[in-house]
């Protein structure tokens, strides 16, 4: 299809200025695939330069420590995605010389690699001509094809993985790949796309029928749960208790106040914090002054958390009953500790009302 060559004519003129094409490697795009899952490039951007400076090479980042990875990654969530990296940079250098391998399928061995990265790193890193649909990609051959089936069900998948197979150029899957990304980030873009400037107009089919802003067709949104969870700020000697969360959960690895979700047979948040804690830490608490209410959206579901300044009643000390570490820390040390977005609000908010002396004792 001649959309091709107009494509490639333009890219060739208006590809975007990123960081990691500055200087291209295979664990430079390996690095920038996986910050981009799920994430804006604007984000992406601050947080690949300092990664770069810090781990510059797969070596450097083999032997860090797990908690200053996720330290450097704070912020981007999907912490997994840090974690699976790490632990890949652990393997490349043990089994395979510390280098990436060249193949979608070799990379797909990978943790953390699944066939839409393996496929931008073969295409962009090494030349390999596969296709690698990313969202821009997608929106933008759903355009082009007029596809009338939601373009995320199993069919419209396939329909356009194979659309974007059989239009790619001969030796040019990276610079094709790149350049409809490119394309859809741009000009093609979810709401308002600027079609009247689109070098690839004249053979868009959404655009000839009016329908682009139709497209791509959505599959019926389900409306995920909103929990209401609580959260213990424990207070003992100027400190704070921390427990990290099981690596194999959500946000895993990171640091968190103890607490957990509001259940039917909870009189309120005081008496679901209290309960959760004795189930989570084996301790009993006073649960005091209210310390903000947090809204936070993760993919599939909604949660308010309510946080309280608490006190430890029991002798014993807390234990490690649902975390897999726990630790008293000190207030103004808090940002040693990787965490989530709420937490780290609600740490901020403690390192504030220190400073200002009004957190009381
Ligand atoms: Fe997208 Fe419009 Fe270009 Fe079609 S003409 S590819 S809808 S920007």
């Amino acid at each position: 299809m001649s959309f091709v060559k107009l494509l490639l004519d333009w890219y060739a003129k208006n590809a975007r200025e990123l960081p990691w094409r500055s200087r291209q490697s295979a664990y430079r795009t390996w690095v920038s695939e996986i910050m981009l899952q799920q994430t804006q490039v604007e984000t992406v951007i601050p947080y690949f330069e300092a990664w770069m400076v810090r781990f510059p090479d797969i070596k450097s980042l083999a032997v860090a420590d797990e908690q200053e990875v996720l330290a450097l990654w704070e912020g981007l969530g999907y912490y997994s995605r840090a974690r699976n990296m790490h632990r890949a940079a652990r393997i490349l250098v043990t089994e395979l010389d510390g280098e990436l391998p060249q193949t979608p399928e070799a990379l797909q061995r990978l943790p953390g690699i699944g066939p839409y990265t393996a496929a931008a790193i073969a295409s962009i890193a090494f030349g390999a001509d596969v296709p690698a649909v990313d969202g821009n990609i997608h929106r933008v051959l759903s355009r082009l094809f007029n596809i009338t089936i939601p373009a995320r069900s199993t069919e419209g998948e396939k329909i356009i993985w194979k659309l974007a197979q059989e239009n790619l150029p001969v030796g040019k899957g990276g610079t094709y790949n790149q350049a409809l990304m490119d394309l859809g980030a741009s000009i093609c873009t979810p709401a308002n796309p600027s079609c009247d400037s689109c070098p690839v107009s004249r053979d868009c089919l959404a655009f000839e029928q009016g329908v682009q802003e139709e497209r791509p067709v959505k599959l019926p949104r389900k409306k995920g749960p909103h929990y209401l969870v609580t959260a213990a700020v424990i207070q003992r000697d100027g400190r704070v208790l921390l427990a990290q969360r099981h690596n194999n959960s959500l946000l895993g690895g990171l640091w968190e106040f103890p607490g957990g979700t509001l259940e039917e047979g909870d009189a309120n948040l005081e008496a679901c914090l209290k309960r959760e804690i004795q189930e989570e830490l084996g301790v009993d608490i006073r649960v005091g002054t209210p310390f903000g209410d947090y809204k936070h959206a993760y993919t599939h579901f909604k949660i308010t958390l309510y946080a309280f300044l608490c006190e430890l009643l029991s002798k014993e000390e807390p234990q490690p009953l649902a975390s897999q570490a726990l630790e008293w820390v000190y207030v103004e040390d808090l940002e040693d500790y990787p965490m989530g977005k709420v937490d780290r609000l609600i740490a901020n908010r403690l390192a504030k009302e220190l400073t200002d002396g009004e957190l009381p004792g």
